[in-house]
């Protein structure tokens, strides 16, 4: 008993920093073994990496007796944690109290009291009542988050000769209740453990090394930190962080602290969702730095030309951004801070226009940040734009925010509210209220994510299509083969049909000619080749419309030519194009003029022409061969053939080798 009283002790040692008695210790364990109710009301909080608990024993009557404040341990604890260990270092107190009069007085009455326990967690709650269903619950969540702390409470709770009450209280109501006096117990308990755990949370140092318990069983550690929840995720970040860490560090020339300057909450979903949709290869290389530009493929292999294929300037990684013939892409981006504009604060806005622009035209940044400063009003931005410099605006563009983005934006918030708190309560009301009839009406048509998006997030998740575009761009311009050759041939071709079609701007539709000739050819005529084909591509169609449509449009407005004068119906115009039935022409052999001599054949047309060769078939004429016969002599063979005998006609033979 002893030893094992020794052990709790020391488990319950590392929670307490400081205990203040408010009554006599005894009086207390007095308290214990009446049969009265005895009140403890538990809290904790959290900050990165460390965590503090409060809390307080009271007796019937909301009369404190004891507060004490202290510490949760293990790596990076959260409320939740720090809630439960709250509990469990009121509930081991309790029984320390006990257990030292009961051996000091070797008294073996019981403890009669009952136990009623206060806490604003309650999913704690919902954890403990889960632990009771059935008697081997809580093994099944040996691997659940925090299961050290909660099994042990578990069983703490269990100590208590009458199962103690636990309730759920709401926290902070002390923010709207100016009169102590009139709050209720519980109300005021919270209130007060809570204050403790605020002092514990300034005055205490980060604790990660959890002390073994034996009820445990079985702790993790690495790298002198007990970790407690998330296992995976954790592991995961504490094994891969440093080489990542080192790997950013050399790669962007940044000192040690600049990695943790970045608000990697931006930057993580974006690429996450980006390589899980696209793959990894671009994403991965624009953001490190690894793109295969002209600079970098020169330092491997010296016969590819390390300029730009657009502007002949030498590229590297900025130049994708700084071309002097990509210019009008910068629109895009601007675009994008300007839906921005509609939720961020004017200033934040302006910074990153401001920045962004610098960095496209290759202006000296710190003129820029100088003047930016200067501006009224600008001096809480002073950390943000320090922290945005070393960092880099070519980074911004990478995903690498600073963290006072989001800061300042919270903070322009909180102010906006402070102003006026009516006004934007009924703001917020009036888009809640909005929002709401449109999820139900997206609801109705598909089951969207409401999820909303944090705006610097959707930012950046709006620029990377806008960069890959760019590159794509970049890469069909490059690989069109050789500088000079056919890449200029074809610039000649498309900026003749984008000059043709600018002289074409006063025949649409004034609605139209803003949208299409949104820019001077000038500066259209700056563009790449990609850039200018996909101008071409999106809007001729538009100007044949629309000056189809003038014309149209023309005509409705316009009266016929022949209202003019003092016809009444309009003049013909159309000519039939049908031709009158001609008469046959007469036939030559009626006229009496020709017909004198009877034709032969009648039938055939004079104006027929007579094939040129044409074998005339006749019977041959056997006429004279027979009379010779009837003579009783034979027809002499030497007699030259018939001329009408084609087939068989021969050239005579001169020199003769046949007997004469
Ligand atoms: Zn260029």
């Amino acid at each position: 008993m002893a030893k094992e009283q020794k052990r709790t002790l020391v488990m319950a040692k590392n929670y307490y920093t400081e205990i203040n008695f408010l009554t006599t210790p005894y009086e207390i364990y007095e308290l214990i073994k009446s049969p009265k109710r005895i009140t403890l009301a538990t809290d904790g909080g959290a900050i990165p990496l460390k965590g503090s608990l409060g809390f307080v024993v009271a007796n019937e009557d909301g009369t404190i007796l004891l507060t004490c404040y202290g510490q949760p341990a293990g790596h990076d604890p959260l409320s939740f944690r720090s809630e439960i260990c709250a509990l469990l270092a009121a509930a081991r107190l309790i029984t320390l109290i006990k257990d030292y009069y009961d051996t000091t007085m070797s008294c073996n009455e019981p403890a009669r009291s009952k136990t009623q326990i206060y806490t604003d967690s309650l999913s704690m709650i919902k954890k403990l009542e889960a632990y009771d269903e059935y008697p081997t619950a809580h093994l099944k969540t040996v691997l659940h988050s925090e299961w050290d702390v909660l099994s042990a409470l578990h069983k703490a709770l269990q100590c208590f000769r009458t199962k103690p009450k636990i309730n759920w209280v709401k926290s902070h109501q002390d923010d709207k209740v100016y009169d102590i006096e009139r709050m209720l117990i519980d109300a005021y308990l919270n209130s007060e453990a809570d204050e403790l755990a605020t002092i514990g949370l300034k005055r205490l140092q980060e604790k990660p090394i959890v002390p073994m318990d034996p009820n445990t069983s079985i702790q993790f550690h690495i790298e002198g930190r007990t970790i407690t929840r998330d296992f995976k995720s954790t592991v995961r970040e504490i094994i891969q962080l440093k080489p990542l860490r080192k790997f950013y560090c050399e790669r962007f020339k940044w000192s040690d602290n600049i990695f943790d300057l970045i608000d990697w909450d931006i930057f993580r979903p974006v690429y996450k969702k980006n390589i899980s949709k696209k793959g990894i290869q671009w994403l991965h290389k624009f953001c490190i730095k690894k793109l295969p530009t002209g600079e970098r493929i020169h330092k491997r292999d010296h016969f590819h030309d390390k300029r730009c294929a657009s502007c002949l300037d030498d590229e590297d990684d900025n130049h994708m951004f700084q071309c002097t013939k990509r210019r009008s892409v910068r629109k895009k981006f601007l675009n994008q801070i300007n839906v921005l504009r509609n939720t961020v604060d004017t200033n934040l806005c302006d910074i990153m226009q401001e920045g962004l622009m610098a960095y496209f035209k290759g202006e000296c940044m710190s003129n820029t940040m100088f003047r930016i400063r200067g501006k009224k009003g600008m001096g809480r931005y002073k950390n943000l734009i320090d922290e945005q410099s070393v960092i880099g605006w070519d980074n911004l563009l990478r995903g690498k925010l600073s963290k006072e983005w989001r800061i300042q934006q919270k903070a322009y918030k909180t102010r906006l509210r402070l102003v006026d708190p009516i006004e934007y309560d009924k703001i917020k009301r009036k888009k809640k209220r909005k929002q709401e009839q449109q999820n139900e009406a997206n609801n109705n048509k598909t089951t969207k994510s409401k999820n909303k998006i944090e705006e610097f997030h959707g930012f950046f998740q709006a620029i990377v299509p806008i960069i890959l575009e760019m590159w794509t761009d970049r890469c069909i311009d490059r690989n069109t083969p050789v500088l000079g050759g056919r890449i200029v041939a074809e610039y000649d071709s498309l900026s003749k049909k984008v000059t043709h079609y600018y002289t074409l701007r006063e025949m649409v539709l004034p609605e139209d000619e803003l949208k299409i000739f949104n820019e001077d050819l000038k500066v259209r005529l700056d563009d790449t080749n990609q850039q200018l084909k996909k101008w071409i591509n999106r809007w001729k169609p538009v100007i044949d419309h629309s000056m189809k449509r003038v014309k149209e449009l023309a005509q409705e407005n316009s009266k016929p030519i022949w209202q003019h004068f003092t016809a009444n119906k309009p003049a013909k115009t159309k000519v039939s194009r049908k031709l009158s039935k001609q008469l046959k022409p007469k036939k030559y052999y009626n006229n009496p003029l020709t017909n004198v001599y009877t034709r032969l054949k009648k039938k055939r047309s004079s104006s027929r022409v007579l094939p040129v060769i044409k074998k005339i078939k006749h019977k041959v004429n056997h006429l004279i061969s027979t009379l010779y016969n009837k003579l009783g002599k034979k027809r002499s063979t030497s007699r030259e053939q018939t001329v009408l005998e084609v087939g068989t006609q021969m050239i005579d033979d001169r020199y003769g080798d046949e007997p004469k």
